[in-house]
């Protein structure tokens, strides 16, 4: 492997799994599930942990081991392993690291799938948990009981764009003994790195910014090497591994995730200032604009705002359809973090058997429409949007 020895955008480059004999430019796929020996001492050394040598592609392998040197470098984190979503990632992050009778405390803005997880599924082994109000942070400390493990969040969430201070809930982490884990699927390293700030561990949906061409999910979890030790016994033995296919593609994306993010952030940026005073909407909301109410904790620890840009429709849920209606380029789909600008509603989709009560608290309004911001000229965008805003009234 080339050493993790530049700065984080040329490694996220020039890291590379060693040449085979052919000397390729371009590392190559390692599509193998097992790992061959030339003896039988050499395979004992190897299941005794005294080589480096691969052993089976659910432990490790070439292309998995780029992608996630990678994703240490970028995060400034000592070790890490890759998963096959986003989902696998954060689930291993919280059955690796807590026990039967253990007590997670998370923010409510996070996720579907996560609140899913921790609401339906963490009961079945003994895990609780406590939600706090994202915008007050200051309410943590109260929740932690003795057997509290973990601190759980995601800033900016999902799809909300809710922030909080990671710096302020490493030093409450800190004090207690406690595990900060931080989803940084929104931000990317390349706009925010938690673990300068104090957290633990990183979780990560490589699906979407990270691939940023919607072409296969992955995940990863990096952090302290003692930590990233107990997830990576639990997962070689419990299976959730990244294919080495989608490794090598996602390895390849991240080659260019400096120049996409800061291109998705200009473009967002220009999308929501074009959106700000709109008569057709309330609010528009991004991370970089002064009206963000974390404005100040954003400024302090993001390099930019991202891709994503969220606004309330002034005609609440029947609008955000009509919205999605009259859009002509923007794609409706699931995902986002993609080349192509994607628009959703979530009140009508992912969030609809919610009250809008249950919906206020994990950051969602009626009439509340996220864009994720791709590569198209940023002024289609907007154009698209402001004439799909004037057929929603
Ligand atoms: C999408 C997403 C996930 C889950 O990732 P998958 O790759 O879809 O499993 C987790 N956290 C956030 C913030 C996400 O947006």
């Amino acid at each position: 492997m080339e050493k993790n020895q530049y700065r984080p955008e040329t490694n996220a480059v020039r890291i590379q799994t060693e040449k085979t004999w052919q000397m390729e430019h371009s590392t190559p796929l390692f599509l193998t599930s097992s790992f061959t020996y030339d003896s039988a001492e050499e395979m004992r050394a190897t299941f005794a942990d005294e080589t480096d040598n691969n052993i089976y592609s659910r432990f490790s392998n070439p292309n998995v081991d780029e992608f996630v040197q990678k994703v240490c470098s970028l995060e400034g984190a000592e070790a890490g392993y890759a998963t096959a979503s986003g989902m696998s990632a954060v689930f291993a992050s919280f059955m690796a690291l807590m026990n039967a009778g253990d007590h997670l405390i998370s923010a409510s803005s996070i996720f579907g799938s996560t609140h899913t997880v921790i609401t339906k599924f963490l009961h079945k082994w003994g895990i609780q948990y406590s939600y706090f109000d994202i915008n007050k942070p200051e309410t943590v400390e109260a929740l932690i009981k003795p057997n509290t493990k973990m601190i759980f969040v995601e800033t900016p969430s999902n799809p909300g764009l809710e922030i909080v201070d990671i710096s302020l809930l490493a030093k409450i982490a800190d004090k207690h003994n406690l595990i900060l884990n931080v989803d940084n699927c929104f931000a990317t390293p390349v706009l925010q790195r938690p673990i300068e700030d104090g957290a633990h561990i990183v979780t990560h949906s490589a699906t979407k910014w990270m691939d940023g061409q919607g072409r296969v999910l992955g995940g990863a979890v990096v952090g302290k090497k003692e930590l990233i030790k107990e997830i990576h016994a639990f997962c070689r033995s419990t299976g959730p591994a990244m294919s080495p296919f989608n490794a090598w593609v996602l390895s390849k994306s991240l080659e260019t995730l400096h120049i996409r993010m800061a291109r998705h952030s200009e473009s967002a940026l220009t999308l929501a200032k074009g959106l700000e005073g709109n008569a057709n909407i309330t609010w528009v909301k991004y991370p970089m604009l002064e009206s963000h109410p974390q404005y100040a904790i954003a400024k302090k620890q993001m390099s930019g705002g991202g891709g994503i840009v969220c606004f309330e429709l002034k005609g609440g849920l029947q609008s955000g359809t009509r919205f999605l209606d009259a859009l002509k380029m923007l794609t409706l789909t699931a995902n986002l973090g993609d080349s192509r600008s994607i628009a959703s509603h979530p009140a009508s989709t992912t969030h609809a058997k919610l009250t809008d009560e249950e919906r206020a608290k994990v950051g969602i309004t009626s009439g509340m429409i996220r864009i994720s911001v791709g590569l198209e000229n940023a002024q289609d965008i907007l154009e698209d949007i402001l004439q799909a805003l004037e057929q929603s009234k």
